[in-house]
């Protein structure tokens, strides 16, 4: 793996390589190349200088570039799903539908070619005009997480580069294989050199100097909660615009009159789809008390028939690395201290041959009566969820609202009074009733409180890319009268 700036790829001048493990093993996959500040420099300079040309080039022409790169994407698009297989320990089918995900959001975004508009305002006078423009910011700091590794980075480059924005993009340490793999199409696609640079290196080394370098405009960052305060805070230094799509605590909240099946079949889905590490998983379900014995049962029993192994073939593949892995136990046993009940799971399968030294655990289910345990209040993000009952709706709805984040929940119900009632209540940026998620390009996918502030997809996804410029115009031909200014002053 190389770094690309300015449109060349380069080793780190610095020598200095990480390692990047497979999840599934445990064995070294791959060297990663740390950057040094003087690469982050050279980037955001080529990135810089890349601006204007592009800008100039027109939203129509850009787009066709974006969609070269979504055809060169589709022709190899099984190199990306592999490539998602291995280093996020992802399901094949799973990879299959992100690499959809990642053309869908190209060709939504290739979409606004020659469609952003801006205004018109009356001057005070009638031979006066306000016209305001939206115009890209400049230089767009793009830093992408691990769990959809290659989605993140289409739904933040499709948008950054049809609005005219050039890019640096650093992603995850953890997932980086997928993001090179995507810039090396929009190279081939006829992307400029210095339009988008790749940056790799660990976050906590470069992170800083690269958010409150004073050439980046915008920083569109997935990631954590904790990641996202911090560049928060230096990006003040430069009072860059943010973009944060931050951490999730979904609740999944089943009502008595739900259509079970349904409800089973979309719960399994939203909690173990990419073994729980998901922004949108279900991470605490509560469930109407008149079915919740049944409900629980079945769930229980669907989950502990959840067969973990070989992403190729297994229902459910490995978390991303053994800090995720460890991190599944404490939660486990907390919530066993404090009196919660296992239902299914809570251990880590057993496995043989090179499987034995990967990160698995196996999908989990607790009951739960303490909606202030951390298996209730923290982001576990991973295949543990806890169940709880639930007698009315009021208090269903308080205690899913009861989240530092606020990014997606659901609802299952046949009732229109109870739907409409949860969609007024719900402090959520999304919620599914009767049905799973992900998000849709058209839809703008947003939270309340921790989960950050911003959003992406939609028109109102593409707005975060533009800036609103005015230009003020006199046209009467007139001389001007400024009453505080004296004409015999100019004699
Ligand atoms: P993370 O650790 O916060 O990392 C996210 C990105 O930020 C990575 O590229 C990381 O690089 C970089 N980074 C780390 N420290 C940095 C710093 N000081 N300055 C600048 N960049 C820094 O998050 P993650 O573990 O990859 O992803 C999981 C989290 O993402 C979960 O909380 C999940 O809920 C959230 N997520 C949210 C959404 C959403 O739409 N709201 C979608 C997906 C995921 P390194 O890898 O090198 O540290």
């Amino acid at each position: 793996m190389k770094l690309l700036i300015d449109g060349e790829w380069k080793d780190p001048e610095s020598g200095n390589y990480t390692e990047k493990m497979n999840p599934s093993t445990g064995e070294v996959l791959e060297k990663v190349p740390a950057a040094g500040v003087r690469e982050v420099d050279e980037a955001m300079d080529a990135a810089s200088s890349a601006f204007w040309p592009w800008y100039e080039l027109g939203s129509k022409e850009r787009s066709r570039i974006i969609m070269r790169a979504a055809q060169l994407i589709t022709a190899k698009r099984k190199e990306l799903e592999d490539i998602l297989v291995a280093e996020n320990g992802k399901r094949r089918i799973e990879a299959i539908g992100e690499v959809d995900g990642v053309l869908d959001q190209m060709i939504y975004y290739a979409g606004f070619e020659r469609k952003i508009t801006g205004d018109v305002a009356e001057g005070d006078n009638f031979d006066r005009k306000i016209f305001q423009y939206k115009v890209p910011y400049g230089v767009v700091l793009a830093l992408t997480p691990w769990n959809f590794p290659a989605a993140m980075v289409a739904r933040k480059l499709a948008p950054a580069l049809l609005t005219g924005n050039t890019v640096v993009m650093k992603p995850s340490s953890d997932t980086p294989h997928s993001a090179e793999w995507i810039t090396r199409k929009f190279l081939e696609a006829g992307l400029p050199k210095g339009v988008l640079n790749f940056i790799t290196g660990k976050g906590s080394e470069i992170g800083d100097y690269m958010v409150a370098h004073k050439k980046v405009s915008v920083i569109t960052m997935t990631g954590s909660t904790e990641t996202g305060q911090r560049i928060m805070q230096k990006a003040s230094a430069n009072m860059a615009k943010l973009v944060l799509e931050l951490g999730g605590k979904a609740p999944f909240i089943v009502w008595k009159d739900a259509e079970i099946k349904d409800a089973l079949k979309t719960l399994l889905w939203a909690k173990f789809w990419n073994a729980g590490q998901s922004c949108i998983a279900a991470e605490r379900v509560y469930v109407h008390s008149d079915i919740y014995e049944n409900f629980v049962k079945k769930f229980a029993a669907a989950t502990s028939s959840i067969h973990v192994g070989d992403p190729e073939t297994a229902d459910m593949g490995p978390l991303i690395n053994s800090s995720a892995l460890k991190s599944m136990e404490k939660y486990v046993s907390a919530a066993k201290e404090g009196g919660s009940k296992v239902l299914a799971g809570g251990s880590r399968p057993s496995l043989s041959g090179k499987l034995a030294s990967g990160y698995f655990y196996l999908p989990t289910v607790l009951e739960e009566k303490d909606q202030k345990a951390s298996l209730f209040q923290d982001e576990i993000f991973g295949p543990v969820t806890g169940v709880m009952k639930v007698d009315d709706l009021d208090s269903a709805l308080e205690l899913a609202n009861d989240s530092k984040y606020g990014l997606a929940s659901y609802l299952f119900t046949r009732d229109i009074t109870t739907a409409m009632k949860a969609a007024e209540r719900v402090r959520f940026g999304e919620l599914y009733i009767n049905m799973p998620g992900p998000e849709a390009s058209q839809g703008y996918h947003t939270g309340f409180r921790l989960t950050g502030q911003g959003g992406e997809g939609s028109a109102y996804g593409i707005e975060e890319y533009l800036k609103l410029k005015n230009v003020y115009f006199e046209y009467s031909g007139k001389p001007l009268s400024i009453n505080t200014v004296r004409d015999d002053l100019l004699r």
